[in-house]
């Protein structure tokens, strides 16, 4: 059965007839730039192919039904120090759209739900709907599960209640919907990548120029099967309990800088700047968080300047260079995913890095096709030797941004 039927399926047997239609919405990994997005500078994803599908229905009686085909177990996260990230059960959701206020709505139906709040409060006539979600993106390992399921909700009801918004703006609506509805504090990243990316490329963001017509954001060609290169994923599916704090903080300590420093963001200060700002700052903290924004977003700039001269090995070392930032100046990383790093590129990897948030989650690695098992097999062998649960490696290729599947 192709994911498609599965989802048809699923509907058909949880709500009694054929859905309206299916819109399918991509999960992601940023291949560099991370926590750029807040400091209003540069990212690079990709879209992967694992996708949460929503079957959907219009109502026009104002009632909106949710319900997942992933089971609790599949939805939360295991592993010893970690958390629950806050899945609770798949039984079905019945809300009345006209109620939706943020942080009323608990669990993972705040997600979908708070997209339908999002539109409504943006001002758009938007009304009910029965939704069916399947998703095959890990949840909680840092490959945007959560942006997946909310764009997959922000395209059905675009094409439902015909409301003829850009992919630009279905994301930003997505984003306000985990900010402000369910109160998690994400940069865009996640929604845009999952909304705008497309096949066979990579999607530099300027977050100061998100729309395609401003010329900064654009599609940067990444044809990975033709270089002989295979970009693994490495799910060390761990997720440290203080992560939401600790991004709190980060954000926090970034905003201070660039207040000290004079500037709106800290993507205003240029590497050649660097050694001169961080003069201006107080020792310790503020000065390592801003090297990782000022580098990383010069690092953003030359992979996207590697891959469009066409030099995709050229980049392996500027990723391995991201992972140590963030690993030393940003200290977001975990003995996890820094072993994972390091073995990886130990066994032979072009390059590798935490993808995401941090505290555990992905990490991805640039290799020889040839070389991919050898690096899978020699991270499970590393893990296997701290006693550590086998982490789950796949190759992934840039795929396509949300769409409607049938
Ligand atoms: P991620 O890095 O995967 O986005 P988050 O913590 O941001 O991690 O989001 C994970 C949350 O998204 C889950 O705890 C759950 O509430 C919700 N979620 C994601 N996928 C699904 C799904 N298929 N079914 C139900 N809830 C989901
Ligand atoms: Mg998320």
């Amino acid at each position: 059965m192709t994911n498609l039927d599965a989802v048809i399926k699923g509907f058909a047997a949880h709500y009694g007839s054929d859905p309206q239609g299916v819109w399918q919405a991509p999960g992601r990994v940023n291949v560099i730039g991370e926590h750029t997005d807040y400091n209003d500078g540069f990212m690079l994803p990709i879209a992967i192919p694992q996708a949460a599908r929503v079957a959907a229905t219009r109502r026009d009686d104002g009632v909106l039904r949710l319900h997942s085909a992933q089971s609790p177990q599949n939805t939360g996260t295991q592993n010893t120090g970690t958390q629950n990230t806050g899945t609770q059960g798949t039984e079905t959701a019945e809300l009345r759209v006209t109620e939706l206020s943020p942080r009323t709505v608990g669990g993972w139906a705040g997600y979908p739900a708070g997209v339908v709040w999002a539109l409504l409060d943006a001002g758009h006539q938007v009304g009910g709907a029965d939704l069916f979600f399947d998703s095959d993106v890990p949840v909680g390992g840092g490959l945007s599960s959560s942006a997946a399921l909310e764009c997959a909700v922000a395209f059905a009801y675009n094409d439902l209640y015909r409301l003829g918004l850009t992919p630009t703006e279905l994301a930003l609506l997505a984003q306000r919907a985990e900010n402000v509805f369910v109160g998690v504090p994400c940069g865009i990243l996640d929604q845009l990548a999952s909304s705008c990316c497309a096949e066979g490329a990579a999607l530099f963001v300027d977050v100061r120029a998100i729309d395609p017509p401003q010329g900064r954001t654009r599609q940067v060609p990444l044809d990975l099967a033709t270089a002989g290169l295979v970009l693994l994923v490495i799910d060390t599916e761990v997720k440290h309990a203080h992560a939401d704090g600790a991004y709190a903080r980060r954000r926090e300590g970034c905003e201070q800088a660039a207040a000290l420093l004079g500037v709106p963001a800290l993507r205003d200060i240029g590497r050649e700047d660097l050694d001169a700002a961080l003069a201006r700052l107080p020792e310790g903290e503020l000065r390592a968080l801003t090297r990782h924004i000022v580098t990383e977003d010069d690092r953003v700039e030359r992979v996207t300047a590697l891959l469009d001269a066409g030099d995709l090995r050229g980049i392996g070392p500027l990723l391995t260079e991201g992972h140590a930032s963030m690993r030393d100046d940003f200290v977001i990383s975990c003995a996890e995913t820094d072993l994972a790093v390091a073995t990886a590129v130990e066994a032979g990897a072009l390059g590798a890095r935490m993808t995401g948030g941090g505290f555990g989650g992905s990490i991805i690695a640039l290799v020889e096709r040839e070389d991919a098992d050898r690096v899978a097999d020699a991270v499970a062998a590393a893990f296997a030797a701290q006693g550590w649960k086998p982490p789950r490696a796949f190759a992934v290729t840039p795929a396509a941004g949300a769409a409607r599947l049938a």
